[in-house]
């Protein structure tokens, strides 16, 4: 039966679980310095030491990922863990897949073409993947076993902080998505106004975070933003390009709002409200109270 791993700097996993459960075998956590993470059958725990950056341990996560042919390495995409990812692939000779919406024992099914395609492929090595890591998972977590193996050389001398949103789109059960219909950036308050009124997280489409910089890129939805998949998703100004659709596809309810009855973004809403949005919102947000 083949394991999962999964590569854990941080404790959101719960996405990457489910994708191991799916797998069939045991699920296994390398943490990188005593991370705690639930929800898995074992946690082998590589330390850190103070001021040395997760990066640096990429030779100890790779070798206490002793993943087998037929194994499946899992780690979420942030920053840290797609470097140890990539060493672990290294290591193990193992081929990334790009795009991965399913995986199962010995096949796997890949989203091509911004979305509108699947892929399904078959291995029987073992494979790495980096995709969206979801919520913390619920539940105790293991005792960790210590690994040991080889560091980089490498020390945080300073951090310069930057004030970015911390959101967890890919957790968010519901989620008020601004587009390029809103003419300013303070009127971006009417969308904050909807998304506090029904407890959602604010997003945006590319030209709001990349651009007009209104937004962080953390928080544009797309092909190469983020992908979600709340309950609800409410898109307000966005005409509906693949490039933005493909990140938001995968939500239950999608309502759209926007002055133009032939914007794509109809085609894949569950509710369509062809209004300006400076006189919707403010009605549906009253609504809401
Ligand atoms: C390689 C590549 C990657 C990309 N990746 C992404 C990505 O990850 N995510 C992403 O979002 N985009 C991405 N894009 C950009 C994408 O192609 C679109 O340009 C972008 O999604 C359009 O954003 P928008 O819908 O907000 O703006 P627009 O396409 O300009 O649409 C604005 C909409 O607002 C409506 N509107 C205007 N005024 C009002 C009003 N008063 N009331 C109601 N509605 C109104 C209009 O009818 C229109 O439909 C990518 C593009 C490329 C080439």
């Amino acid at each position: 039966m083949a394991n999962t791993w999964i590569i854990a700097v941080e404790p959101e996993i719960a996405a990457l679980v489910e994708h191991g459960r799916a797998v069939g075998g045991s699920v296994v956590a390398v943490t990188v310095g005593g991370t705690p993470v639930a929800g898995v059958d074992r946690v082998v725990d590589v330390p850190l030491a103070e001021g040395v950056p997760a990066e640096a341990a990429a030779p100890a996560v790779a070798a206490a990922v002793a993943a087998e042919a037929g194994d499946v390495v899992l780690a979420a995409n942030k920053p840290a863990e797609r470097v140890l990812a990539g060493a672990v692939a290294a290591r193990l000779g193992a081929p990334y897949l790009h795009g991965l919406k399913k995986i199962g024992q010995g096949s796997a099914e890949l989203s091509r073409f911004g979305g509108i395609a699947l892929e399904t492929v078959s291995f029987d090595t073992a494979v790495v993947a980096v995709l969206d890591g979801g919520a913390v998972p619920e539940g105790e977590a293991p005792a960790a076993e210590a690994a040991s193996g080889e560091y980089y050389e490498a020390t945080v001398t300073g951090q310069d902080k930057v004030d970015v949103s911390s959101a967890n789109l890919g957790s968010a059960k519901r989620i008020v998505a601004a587009g390029r219909g809103f003419k300013a950036e303070e009127d971006l308050k009417l969308a904050e106004d909807l998304a506090a009124a029904i407890g959602a997280e604010l997003a945006c489409s590319r030209p709001l975070a990349e651009g007009a910089d209104w937004m962080s890129a953390d928080r544009y939805i797309g092909v190469s933003g983020q992908s979600v998949a709340p309950d609800l998703y409410i898109a307000v100004g966005i005409s509906g390009q693949i490039q933005h659709t493909v990140g938001m596809v995968d939500s239950k309810v999608v309502v759209a709002v926007n002055n133009d009855d032939k914007a794509p973004i109809f085609e894949g809403a569950d509710y369509g409200i062809v209004a300006d949005l400076y006189e919707a919102l403010p009605a549906i947000v009253e609504a809401a109270k």
